[in-house]
C-alpha cells in the first residue's frame, strides 16, 4: 500500500503526499435512479468535493422512483414505499431536507378470485388469532425467519461505516450471513420456507399473495428477495412527504453533480501511458458526443429491454444475467366494484388494498387505494363509495371488460409499463451473481438487483462501490474483501 496521509475528506492543504495528491480528475455516473444518486453522493464524500461528476440520464431523474399526477395532485407510481430499517435512505431523506410522509393506516385483504381468504382487522390479538386459526405456528415460524435475515443484513451498515467494501457481490452477501446468505439467491422462498416448517398451505394463500403484489413472480423467487418483502408485508413502511423521486434530485443537488440529459450508447477503454480512461459516448437530442473519465459506475440495469450500451475492447463482455420481468401500473380514478370482492354495499368494504393469490386466472398482482405525495393534517382515505385514485398492478395491460370488473366506473386511467424487477426464473440458479468490477475504473452498481430488488437494497450496493473505488483507486486492500470481518470488529470495538 501507497504511504498516504490520511487527510480524507477535509479540505486537505498539508504537503505530504495524501490522498488528494492523486485523485481522479473526472468520474461518470450511468443512470439517475436511486443507484445513481446515492453512488454520486458516497463517491463525492469519498474523494471530496473538488471531483467533477457528470451524471448521465436518458430519461427522468428518479428512474423507477417515479410519480404521476391525477386531478393535479402526485402519486408514486413506480416504488412506493421503504421499510423503517432502510438506514441509508433515512439518512438520505435527512440530508437533503425531506421528510417522512404522514401515516394513513389502511386495512389488507387476500383475494383467491373468488372470495377473501384472509382479512385484516383494526385488532392485532384477532388478527393474530386468524392467522394461528388457520394456518397454525406457521406466522411465527415465518417472522422468526425474516427477523434473522434483515438481523444479518443490517450488519452491512456497520462494515461500511468502517469502509471495508467488497468486490463480489457474493462476497458481499457472504460477509453478512455466510454460505448460507449466498445459497439464499439460488434457492427458492418456498422452498426455503417448506424447509422450516411453514405450511404449503400459508405459502399457497399468504406468500404467493406477498411475492405476486410485490416483484410480480411466483414462490419461485429466491428467499433472500422474498425475504426482504415479507420484511416490507409485516408493516414499518414509510414513503417520502412530496414523492420518493425527490431523494435522488435532492442528492444530485447536494453535490452539485452535472446532470447530462442524454442516453450512454458506448464506453471503450483507452490506455495511456500511466493509466486507463474511459471514454463515454452519448445521444443528446439527435447529437453524438463524448466525454473522458477516471471511474465510471454503471448505475443502469443492463438487460435487453433498456437503453443498450455498448462496451467496447472490453474482455470479456458483460453479459446480462437474464431479462427483467413486466410489471404493469394502471393508476384509476374511479369507483371500485367492492362487489366483486363480495361486498355488495360498498360503505361496508373496510380495506385500503387486496392481494391477489397466485393462480393463472389472477386479472391482477395488487390492487390498492393510493394517498397524494403530500398528505395534508386531518386527510382521510377516500371511501370506496366515493370516487379514489386506485393503483392496480398486474402483469398485462387491463383491457376494458377487467377494468369494468374491478371498477364500477371511472374517470381516468393511466399506465405504465414497468421492466419493473430481475426476472429471477431467467436467471437459473447455477449462474452467479452480476459482476462489481468490468474493468479497472469501470464499475456496474445495478446487478445487485439479481441478489434483491430493493431501494436500500441498491443504496448499499451503491456504497459498496463507492468505497471499493476509493479503496482500490488508493491500494487500500485492507479494506477489501476482508473474511471474518464481523469478528474482527467485535474484537476492534
Ligand atoms: C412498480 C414498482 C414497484 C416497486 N416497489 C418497490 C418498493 O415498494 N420498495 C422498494 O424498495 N423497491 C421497489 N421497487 C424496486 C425499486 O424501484 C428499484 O429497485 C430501484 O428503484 C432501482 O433503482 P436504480 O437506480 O438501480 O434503477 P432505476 O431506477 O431503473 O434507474 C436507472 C436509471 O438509468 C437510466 N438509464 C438507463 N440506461 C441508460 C443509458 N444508457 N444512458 C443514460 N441513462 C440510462 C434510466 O432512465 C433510469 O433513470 C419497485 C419497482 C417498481 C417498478
Amino acid at each position: 500500500m501507497q504511504a498516504v496521509h490520511p487527510c480524507v475528506t477535509s479540505a486537505c492543504m498539508c504537503e505530504q503526499p495524501c490522498y488528494r495528491t492523486g485523485l481522479p480528475t473526472a468520474d461518470s455516473v450511468i443512470g439517475a435512479g436511486i443507484g445513481g444518486s446515492a453512488v454520486t453522493y458516497f463517491l463525492q464524500q469519498q474523494f471530496g468535493p473538488q471531483v467533477q461528476i457528470d451524471v448521465y440520464e436518458a430519461d427522468r431523474v428518479g428512474g423507477r422512483l417515479a410519480t404521476l399526477t391525477v386531478n393535479s395532485q402526485q402519486y408514486e407510481c413506480g416504488s412506493p414505499s421503504i421499510h423503517s430499517l432502510n438506514l441509508h435512505m433515512q439518512d438520505f431523506v435527512k440530508l437533503v431536507g425531506l421528510k417522512h410522509r404522514k401515516e394513513v393506516v389502511g386495512k389488507s385483504a387476500i383475494f383467491n378470485g373468488e372470495h377473501l381468504v384472509l382479512e385484516e382487522t383494526d385488532w392485532y390479538l384477532l388478527n393474530l388469532f386468524r392467522l394461528w386459526w388457520h394456518y397454525g405456528i406457521s406466522f411465527l415460524r415465518l417472522q422468526m425467519w425474516v427477523e434473522e435475515v434483515m438481523e444479518k443484513f443490517m450488519r452491512v451498515y456497520k462494515y461500511q461505516a468502517q469502509e471495508y467494501a467488497f468486490s463480489t457481490i457474493e462476497g458481499l452477501l457472504r460477509s453478512l450471513g455466510g454460505d448460507h446468505f449466498v445459497n439464499m439467491t439460488q434457492r427458492s422462498v418456498g422452498e426455503s420456507l417448506q424447509g422450516i416448517g411453514v405450511q404449503q398451505r400459508f405459502i399457497d394463500d399468504v406468500i404467493s399473495a406477498v411475492m405476486k403484489a410485490s416483484y410480480g413472480q411466483s414462490v419461485s423467487i429466491p428467499a433472500l428477495v422474498g425475504a426482504m418483502s415479507l420484511a416490507g408485508a409485516q408493516g414499518n413502511m414509510w414513503s417520502v412527504e412530496g414523492g420518493n423521486k425527490l431523494v435522488c434530485s435532492g442528492l444530485l443537488k447536494l453535490t452539485k453533480a452535472n446532470v447530462i440529459h442524454a442516453r450512454v450508447t458506448a464506453v471503450s477503454i483507452h490506455n495511456t501511458e500511466k493509466k486507463h480512461l474511459y471514454e463515454v459516448q452519448y445521444e443528446q437530442e439527435g447529437t453524438l458526443g463524448s466525454d473522458y473519465y477516471d471511474l465510471v459506475i454503471v448505475a443502469a440495469p443492463l438487460h435487453k429491454a433498456g437503453y443498450p450500451i455498448s462496451f467496447l475492447n472490453l474482455q470479456p463482455l458483460p453479459e446480462p444475467m437474464g431479462s427483467y420481468h413486466r410489471v404493469v401500473s394502471s393508476i384509476v380514478h374511479g369507483y371500485l366494484n367492492s362487489s366483486y370482492f363480495g361486498f355488495t354495499d360498498p360503505k361496508l368494504f373496510p380495506f385500503a388494498s387486496i392481494l391477489s393469490v397466485d393462480t393463472p386466472d389472477a386479472i391482477f398482482h395488487s390492487l390498492e387505494s393510493l394517498c397524494p405525495v403530500n398528505v395534508s393534517v386531518g386527510f382521510r382515505r377516500k371511501p370506496p363509495q366515493e370516487a379514489a385514485v386506485w393503483r392496480v398492478l398486474s402483469q398485462r395491460p387491463l383491457d376494458r371488460k377487467e377494468l369494468k370488473t374491478l371498477f364500477k366506473s371511472y374517470y381516468s386511467v393511466q399506465v405504465i409499463e414497468w421492466q419493473a424487477f430481475p426476472s429471477y426464473a431467467t436467471a437459473g440458479s447455477s449462474k452467479p451473481l452480476p459482476p462489481i468490477i468490468l474493468h479497472d475504473g469501470l464499475y456496474y452498481l445495478s446487478g445487485a438487483e439479481w441478489a434483491a430488488s430493493s431501494v436500500e437494497m441498491i443504496a448499499v450496493a451503491a456504497k459498496n462501490v463507492a468505497l471499493l473505488a476509493f479503496n482500490r483507486w488508493f491500494e487500500i486492500n485492507e479494506k477489501i474483501d476482508q473474511q471474518d470481518l464481523l469478528h474482527k470488529l467485535k474484537t476492534e470495538l
